[in-house]
């Protein structure tokens, strides 16, 4: 499903450079739940952006789908992160003006579904994630943990085949991680959708079907 070369990143700032990632190869197959782990400054978030193409490499190859999606121009690439990725983010990156309903249609309404369509899409996903009661909520009502479920609703309601996660957890407590990492777990069995998820934290191993280690820019195992 993701195929990844020789995937380089360097970070020009000025006379400043910066290599996040040096060199990354792996694959990651339809239906898995990876995390991807290491330790801070090792290049986890960096990687997640140019696989959810939020950014582009400064040289190697991303297959998604068997499209080479390296290759793809700027309003390709767009186009193709709308149709088929997910992308769920640390802090949420909700819109405080709209409700909760309203935020989780955001994607459906960008693809140009009618806008009925869009809130019947939204409200079933966020049934799903437990938030039925809520639509119309504003997110400041919400708990942190409940606004992290709106985002993943909202990464979910296109039905992408790949739903990335940035360290989703990150401002949650354990209990609130938990009941995030197994609605992402039973997300991923019963939609059958392909997870690759950031971490740091050592206990979120478990739920995961495969890891994938990175240290200073490079996978754990090429640098054996
Ligand atoms: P992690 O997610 O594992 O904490 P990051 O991918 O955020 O690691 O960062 C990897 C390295 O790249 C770090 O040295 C970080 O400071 C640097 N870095 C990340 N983003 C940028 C950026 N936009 N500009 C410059 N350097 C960056
Ligand atoms: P983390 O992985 O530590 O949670 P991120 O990598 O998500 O943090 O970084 C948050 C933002 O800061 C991103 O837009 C990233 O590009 C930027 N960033 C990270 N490190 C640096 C850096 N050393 N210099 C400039 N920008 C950075």
């Amino acid at each position: 499903m993701i195929r990844v070369t020789d995937l380089k990143k360097i970070y020009r700032m000025g006379l400043v450079e910066v290599a996040a990632l040096k060199g990354v190869s792996f694959n990651i197959e339809k239906g898995e739940f990876v995390g991807i782990m290491g330790p801070s400054g090792s290049g986890k978030s960096t990687l997640l952006h140019q696989l959810g193409l939020l950014d582009t490499p400064s040289s190697g190859r991303i297959f998604i789908d068997d499209i080479e999606v390296t290759r793809l121009d700027d309003e390709a690439r767009t186009r193709f992160r709308l149709m088929h990725l997910g992308y769920v983010f640390q802090d949420y990156a909700l819109v405080s003006e709209l409700n909760v309903k309203e935020n989780v249609a955001i994607p459906a309404i960008t693809q140009g579904r009618i806008l009925s369509e869009c809130y019947v899409a939204a409200t079933e996903m966020l049934e799903k994630v437990g938030l039925g009661n809520r639509l119309d909520h504003l997110v400041y009502e919400l708990s942190g943990g409940e606004q992290q479920r709106v985002s993943i609703a909202r990464a979910l309601v296109n039905k992408p085949a790949i739903v990335f996660a940035d360290e989703p957890c990150a401002n949650l407590d354990t209990e609130n991680s938990r009941t995030i990492l197994e609605l992402f777990r039973s997300v991923n069995r019963d939609l059958g959708q392909t997870i690759v998820m950031v971490s740091h934290e050592l206990w979120h191993q478990e739920y995961f079907d495969r890891i994938i280690f990175i240290q200073d820019g490079l996978l754990e195992k090429e640098r054996i």
